[in-house]
């Protein structure tokens, strides 16, 4: 039988695992439904996008301030939010089989006893959809009792709302202002799947924008806007990203409005992150169950409001998953086809790869003392004196490293570098004592080749 080329999502995944980006969890004692390990790159790969994302919603602009809240909050929060009772996804059974499924995903399911068919589609009959509450449960202390049972945030904005005043207070800001957090989010998902598109333990970056009520539009339109163009200028390409505005029925109970940013996965239109009108609800719900007034004064207009809020969340690993998935491109050269992954040089896990021609004549010394400077100068490097130099360079167009170092003869007698470029594969005599420079403006005037 002729061998079939693995479908678009089966070579990320098996990309992620060769080159060590995403690795099955506890895998040596045959892994744990749909849950995921970040091996070298992959780490990488999230701090980058991380650091993307705070330098971009925090760093660079002077109404935001950072936060990073407890995972376990007194149980009352979710409770007072809404979570305890109604932050669930319908779920059927088939009666057949007893997997279970997301009613409102059923489209999508696939039956875990019989892959090629949908749930339904067999002779097993589905049961009533019926709520499940997708909040982990755990015990706090040494006594297993219902009044010592805690939930793991099921999203990490409420930590924000329970700290709005403390902010209020300690930070001198005013609304319009924001309150950001990255951290991990837990939810006990009827159906994780897609690789790390949906797993039950993952990280989120989440900002509440605290406004005065009659700015909300402006803020909305604002946020929105940003957001999108967030994941554009980090290349990803427009045409695989679409804003979709939700329908009043897909509404949450908290919004007036909200907006998903999609993008156009293998497997078919996905959220990847959501921009939403929370009204003054959070706010007003804390203040009234907690007792706690969290009501906004204005020494100028003397005016008193509880702000409302524009929250753009998304999650981290779905982010990284789109980076990875929107990168990646099997290119065809005269001879051969060569993968790679086209990261903008601030995504990218290493930024510049260094290599001696050949392992002789002082070559690999002279690279690890040129790569040492560069990791000096906070650049995220690599080092590689195996195989031929062709076969190196393909190894990081693989793991999307924009640029490689050469040292050649040319560097021990005039001290000048060979820099290849990912995407070009053109080669520059690059002086050493211009190196960084040359780097640091290669990666900040870079563009997508289309
Ligand atoms: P979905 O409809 O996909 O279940 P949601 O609308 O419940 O997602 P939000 O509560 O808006 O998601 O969460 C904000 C973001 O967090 C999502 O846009 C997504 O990027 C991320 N996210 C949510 N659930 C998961 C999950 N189970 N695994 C990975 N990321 C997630």
């Amino acid at each position: 039988m002729a061998k079939q080329k693995p479908g678009p999502m089966q070579t990320i995944v098996s990309l992620c695992k060769r080159r060590g980006f995403v690795y099955p969890a506890s895998e040596i004692y045959g892994g744990i439904g749909n849950t995921y390990d970040y091996g070298p790159l992959g780490v990488e790969l999230l701090r980058r996008v991380k650091d993307a994302w705070w330098n971009r919603t925090v760093t660079a602009r002077e109404d935001v301030v950072g936060l990073d809240s407890a995972i376990i909050q007194n149980p009352q929060t979710w409770v007072t939010s809404g979570h305890v009772g109604g932050f669930s996804d319908p779920m059927v059974d088939c009666k057949l089989c007893k997997s279970r499924f997301r009613a409102d995903k059923l489209e999508d399911a696939k039956c875990p006893e019989k892959p090629s068919k949908r749930p339904g589609e067999c002779a097993g009959e589905l049961t009533e959809p019926r709520e499940f509450n997708l909040m982990f449960k755990t015990n706090l202390g040494a006594v297993e009792s219902s009044s010592s049972v805690a939930y793991l945030r099921p999203e990490t904005a409420q930590g924000i709302f329970l700290n709005f005043k403390n902010v209020l207070e300690s930070s001198r800001l005013k609304p319009p202002f924001g309150i950001a957090q990255i951290g991990k989010s837990f939810r006990n998902e009827i159906t994780p799947g897609n690789f790390v598109f949906r797993t039950r333990e993952f990280e989120q970056a989440e900002m509440e924008f605290f406004v005065p009520p009659a700015e909300e539009a402006q803020w909305y339109d604002f946020w929105r806007t940003e957001r999108f163009n967030w994941y554009t200028e980090l290349g990803i390409r427009s045409e695989k990203l679409r804003m979709r505005e939700h329908e009043a029925s897909e509404l949450a109970h908290y919004s007036t409005a909200t907006a998903d940013i999609e993008y156009e996965y293998p497997f078919g239109w996905g959220e990847l992150e959501g921009v939403a009108c929370r009204t003054d609800f959070d706010l007003k719900r804390h203040s009234e169950a907690s007792g706690t007034d969290l009501v906004y004064f204005d020494p100028q207009t003397k005016e008193h409001y509880t702000p409302y809020v524009i929250e753009p969340a998304g999650g981290i690993n779905r982010m990284a998953l789109t980076f990875l998935i929107d990168a990646y491109e099997e290119e065809q050269l005269e001879k051969d086809t060569r993968a790679v992954l086209r990261f903008h040089p601030e995504i990218a896990p290493i930024t510049c790869a260094v290599f001696p021609l050949v392992k002789k004549e002082g070559m690999p010394e002279k690279a690890k003392e040129i790569e040492a400077s560069l990791r000096r100068a906070r650049m995220s490097t690599f080092y590689d004196e195996k195989a031929a130099i062709g076969k190196r360079y393909r190894r990081q167009d693989e793991v999307g490293t924009p640029y490689c170092v050469t040292v050649d003869g040319d560097t021990l007698a005039d001290d000048v570098v060979t820099v290849r470029e990912r995407d070009s594969m053109a080669q520059e005599k690059v002086k050493v004592s211009e190196l960084q420079t040359y780097l640091f403006e290669k990666m900040g005037s870079w563009s997508r080749p289309s």
